[in-house]
Formats: structure tokens, sequence, C-alpha cells
């Protein structure tokens, strides 16, 4: 499964603790971060992660577009209700292509414990019959 980890700056901890913990699963799959959220899990975990731009600069956006190319099967965002940021518009289409698309996206540590142990048993396996019928 393609797999999206982004974090906002004061979550970005709660992200390498959680990328730490679940390295055994994430492990497993094609993984794709923002800039500095993938630059931090790849220096924590060793996994190797593609990385877009930072967030502010367009990596919202940019795995924005892998949604909507039906290219994402996750999404896992962890997002800082507490602080304002530049590239709110970017953040809120991001969440926007997931409901459009119905790709699941966690946006609290929460959500990301369920999801993660639901990639783990393979409950995302009607993504790739999904993917296979729009060949
Ligand atoms: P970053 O971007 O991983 O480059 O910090 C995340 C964001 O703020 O959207």
């Amino acid at each position: 499964m393609n797999v999206a980890l982004i974090a906002h700056d004061k979550k970005k901890n709660d992200m390498v603790q959680f990328a730490v913990a679940y390295k055994y699963v994430l492990q497993k799959h094609t993984l794709f971060a923002t800039g500095t959220t993938g630059t931090k899990i790849m220096e924590a975990t060793g996994l190797k992660i593609q990385r877009f731009q930072s967030g502010p600069l367009g990596g919202d956006q940019e795995i924005g577009a892998m949604i909507a190319q039906n290219n994402m099967d996750m999404v896992i965002f962890f997002r800082d209700p507490l602080t304002a940021q530049p590239h709110e518009p970017d953040v809120s289409a991001l969440m926007r292509l997931c409901d459009v698309y119905a790709i699941p996206l966690a946006t609290n540590m929460g959500s990301a414990e369920l999801f993660i142990h639901g990639l783990e048993r393979g409950d995302l396996k009607w993504r790739s019959i999904l993917k296979q019928q729009g060949e």
C-alpha cells in the first residue's frame, strides 16, 4: 500500500514515536511524506521514504495530486489544531481530496493507531481490487 505521513511542527515528535513503534508495519509498505516530516522519520527509523516538498512549500498538494490519481491508499496526518498554519488552504484541500476519493485519513494519534493495525491486518486490500478495476 502507498501510505502518506505528514505532521505539523508541534506533532512531529509524536509522528517520529509513532513511526518508531510501528516500523515493523510501515516497512512493508511504500512510504511518502512531506519534506521535514519525512527527514525526521528517516533519521529516527532508517525507513525508506519518498519525500515531497515541505508542507508550506507545496508538499501537501503533491500528496493531494497522488490521491487524485488514485495512487495513495492511506494518509496519516498529525495536524496541530491549536496553531495557525500558513498553508491552511492546502491542508483543507488535501483532506477534501481524501473525502472525494474515499481515502482513509487519520488526523490524530488515536485514529492512526486504529489505521496502522488495520494496515497490518490487510484491511485495505479493497484498495488493490479497486485499483485493478480502474485499470
Ligand atoms: P513538513 O510539512 O513535513 O515539511 O514540515 C508538513 C506540513 O506542515 O504540512
